[in-house]
């Protein structure tokens, strides 16, 4: 029985982790769950498994059975609760103390929170060595790639080829970008996510995040990371083995899969919600164009230039997401933000979580300054 505490479990990936645990109820326990502010949410997910410890991150709850709050009331949820597995789906760079919180406290991490991964990797896994503890990617792509790579052996991989859906306006004329709203922007062609990450996906800076994170699991450079346009969304990623064959992994899109994974790993466990069949839709696969998804090319520079780079990539992003959400600026300044953000100079290695967040504090006080310029 392996014991899980869910960090997010209001939202889009917290709610598809509690379905997976109350499918397997064999294999699974909920020693823990928090949300930030849906109090609500919270108690009714605590509601379907007895004697979880919950805690609401954002403010004092008004129920009783609510033991932790705020952001250490967090952190001691995290770290003082017992348990096998921390899921981290909460979003955006408040993540990243979960992820290390975990790892210190002798905990596996199940890691949805790709921000922990861009803005600081290295001392992830630094962190993870120490504890002798694994970090095992939910997101989908690198579920797929973390899978193949674990069985085919790291030595054997010369590459990967990450997809990506192209998000909600793929095939929306390029002129009409700049007038797309917020509600336009989360309209997402197959999958069912949170509101950042949907509007990432329609700019790609999901994808240029993706890129990131994959260079900093599989320890990959950017000329080894491919990224192409996948509509059906069925082939999650796939590896290049050394003899130049690739592998795919596909299943119908539904983040359990990932999920069940992560938190099963090594073992496998029967499953059926996304079984697919391969004659359900014709694949289709192409490059996508930089042009309509400034971003991903932006992502690989950042890659390029090194850690600092790659935390103001996250951070800048989520600054010009937030704006654009506000309604400060336009869909196609996003782009703009983080290009601009990324012209000033970050240092190559961050050597502790102080470095992080100070560059990601910097990136963003220059993308807020950029922000307020465009508006
Ligand atoms: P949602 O916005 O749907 O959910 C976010 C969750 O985190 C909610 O439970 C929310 O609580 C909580 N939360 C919000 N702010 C904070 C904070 N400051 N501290 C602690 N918890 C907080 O996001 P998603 O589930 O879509 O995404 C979560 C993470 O997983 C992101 O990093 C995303 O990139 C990644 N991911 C998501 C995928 C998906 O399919 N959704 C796929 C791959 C990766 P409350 O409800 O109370 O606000
Ligand atoms: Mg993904």
């Amino acid at each position: 029985m392996r014991r899980v505490i869910i960090v997010g479990a209001t939202g889009s990936i917290g709610r598809q982790a509690i379905d997976v645990i109350a499918r397997h109820p064999d294999r699974f326990s909920i020693a823990g769950l928090s949300a930030h502010s849906d109090e609500g949410g919270l108690l009714a997910a605590a509601s379907r498994f007895g004697g979880a410890a919950l805690c609401l991150s954002s403010r004092a709850p008004e129920s009783e059975a609510v033991a932790f709050h705020g952001p250490d009331g967090l952190r001691a949820l995290v770290r003082d609760t017992d348990a096998d597995t921390v899921l981290n789906a909460a979003a955006g760079a408040a993540g990243l103390s979960v992820s290390f919180d975990a790892l210190a406290s002798g905990k596996d991490l199940a890691l949805a929170n790709k921000e922990t991964i861009v803005m600081a990797g290295r001392l992830a896994f630094e962190a993870a060595g120490e504890a002798g503890r694994r970090i095992l990617p939910v997101d989908s792509e690198h579920s797929a790639i973390f899978n193949m790579i674990e069985r085919f052996g790291r030595e054997a991989v010369r590459g990967v080829v990450i997809t990506a859906s192209g998000g909600a306006f793929r095939d929306e004329p390029l002129e009409s970008l700049p007038g797309k709203t917020p509600s336009d922007a989360l309209s997402h062609p197959t999958w069912d996510m949170g509101a950042k990450i949907t509007v990432d996906s329609a700019s790609m800076a999901n994808k240029g995040l993706e890129v990131i994170e994959a260079a900093r699991l599989f320890g990959l450079s950017g000329s080894e990371i491919d990224v192409v346009l996948h509509p059906e969304s069925r082939v999650h990623s796939f590896i290049r083995t050394r003899d130049g064959s690739l592998y795919a992994q596909m299943s119908r899109p539904d983040m359990r899969i990932p999920i069940l994974n992560a938190l099963a790993w090594p073992e496998s466990i029967d499953e059926s919600v996304a079984d697919m069949d391969p004659c359900d839709v014709p694949l289709r696969f192409s490059r996508p164009d930089p042009a309509r998804y400034p971003l991903l090319g932006t992502a690989y520079e950042a890659l390029a230039s090194g850690e600092g780079a790659t935390d103001a990539y996250n951070a800048a992003n989520e600054a010009a997401v937030a704006a654009f959400m506000e309604g400060a600026i336009r869909f196609t300044d996003i782009a703009v933000v983080v290009s601009r953000t990324l012209e000033r100079a970050y240092p190559r290695t961050l050597d502790g979580l102080e470095a992080v967040l100070e560059v990601d504090g910097d990136a963003r006080r220059v993308a807020a300054s950029i922000v307020k310029e465009i508006a």
